[in-house]
């Protein structure tokens, strides 16, 4: 699906959504004459990104800024079609600032508590180390949305911590962070955003992770 999140909500004007297919991760946008993008995707010919941009009427050479919520290649794969044709800089978490290689493209650090503004929104950066010490979630309080990563998915799902740098006692207190913010929309890495009943499924994320890991 590639939809702009709109048809939704209201508060979710501005962004879309592009399903990631097979293990690609999803891919978000916001802003059109200077577009965020937050992930990039596995960047196979399946999950290609400038034709799926234009089919949100998205020009690809307007893309501004590249967010990683981690540097897991399904993430990142992306980056080198969007970096053939414009110059977006990369921000990511200061602890996977190495993570990331060439393209050319400028690359900043993130750290727990900055804000990034995309279009006319402000994304507040949490580090949410777990699935990857660099890990974090992006959180857009004013229309209460969280771009949740690999960190929460919906129906109570939550990133694994069985991979390099995965730490399950980290993830369960960055799931306990999240669980106290007022959230109505995840946008999550994997499956699909969840629009309703989004603190249910948070809360319910922390509870497994508790009682599992
Ligand atoms: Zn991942």
């Amino acid at each position: 699906m590639i939809v702009k999140l709109e048809i939704y909500s209201p508060r979710l004007s501005g962004i879309c959504y592009v399903e990631g297919i097979g293990l690609s991760s999803n891919v978000y946008t916001i802003g059109v004459d200077e577009i965020t993008v937050i992930d990039t995707g596995a960047g196979d010919p399946m999950n290609t990104l400038p034709p799926k941009l234009k089919t949100l009427d998205l020009d690809p050479r307007n893309v501004k800024q590249i967010i990683l919520t981690h540097t897991h290649f399904d993430h990142t794969g992306g980056i080198e079609a969007l970096a053939s044709m414009a110059s977006p800089r990369v921000l990511l978490h200061e602890d996977q600032i190495d993570d990331v290689v060439g393209f050319g493209l400028g690359v900043s650090k993130l750290h727990n508590g900055d804000s990034v503004l995309a279009g006319n929104r402000r994304l507040e950066v949490i580090h949410t180390p777990g699935h990857m010490p660099g890990a974090i979630c992006l959180y857009e309080r004013q229309d209460k949305i969280l771009f949740s990563g690999d960190t929460v998915f919906p129906d109570g799902g939550f990133g694994r911590t069985d991979l390099p740098g995965g730490e399950s006692r980290k993830l369960v207190e960055s799931l306990a962070r999240l669980a106290m913010l007022k959230v109505d929309f995840i946008l999550p890495g994997h499956m699909e955003p969840v629009t309703s009943d989004a603190r249910t499924h948070l809360a319910t994320a922390y509870e497994n992770a508790k009682s599992w890991l």
